[in-house]
């Protein structure tokens, strides 16, 4: 079977533009308002002519009460169905305490998580990442999701982890 990469994360971090970034077209949802994304939405990818299935999640009212629970909630469902976890924090924002709250799933699954600090658009906030290691999560890939920096290494990182 196809494996499966969950990708997760709180609203407005980039998950769609990183998928549609990963799948090579424009099919996931991209909003300026967060939370536009429907529930897990699949689509098929290749890199290096290894096919994988991506599940992009969101679809929260960002203004609803108790978000950082509700969006861990998700991110459990979709990382039990899931080989692997993209991971993706805006690194220039760094971890909020909805982040921490997807982290702890992450941490109890078990599964394989690869780390995405997104909208790195320049070599200029590539330092901005390496604060992320302290998530424990492993190495921070740096990737702009909008203009593809980067995405070749971390698509490298993911089917590593798969
Ligand atoms: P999601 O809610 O996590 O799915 O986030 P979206 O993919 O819908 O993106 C939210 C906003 O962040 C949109 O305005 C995107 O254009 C913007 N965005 C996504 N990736 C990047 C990036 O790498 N750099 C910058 N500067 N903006 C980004
Ligand atoms: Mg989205």
């Amino acid at each position: 079977p196809t494996p499966v990469l969950a990708v997760v994360g709180r609203p407005n971090v980039g998950k769609s533009t990183l998928v549609n970034r990963i799948i090579g077209r424009r099919e996931a949802v991209v909003e300026d308002r967060p939370g536009v994304t429907r529930d897990r939405v699949s689509y098929d990818a290749t890199w290096n002519g290894r096919a994988f299935t991506v599940v992009d999640t969101g679809g929260w009212d960002p203004d609803a009460r108790g978000l950082a629970e509700r969006i861990s909630a998700q991110a459990e469902v979709a990382v039990s169905v899931a080989d692997a976890v993209l991971f993706v924090v805006d690194a220039g924002v760094g971890i909020t305490d909805a982040d921490a709250a997807v982290v702890k799933v992450l941490r109890r699954s078990g599964k394989p998580v690869v780390l995405a600090a997104n909208k790195v658009d320049d070599a200029r906030t590539e330092a901005e990442a390496a604060g992320l290691w302290n998530l424990g999560l492993g190495e921070p890939q740096p990737v702009s999701a909008l203009h593809g920096r980067g995405s070749g290494d971390l698509l490298d990182a993911v089917l590593r982890a798969l």
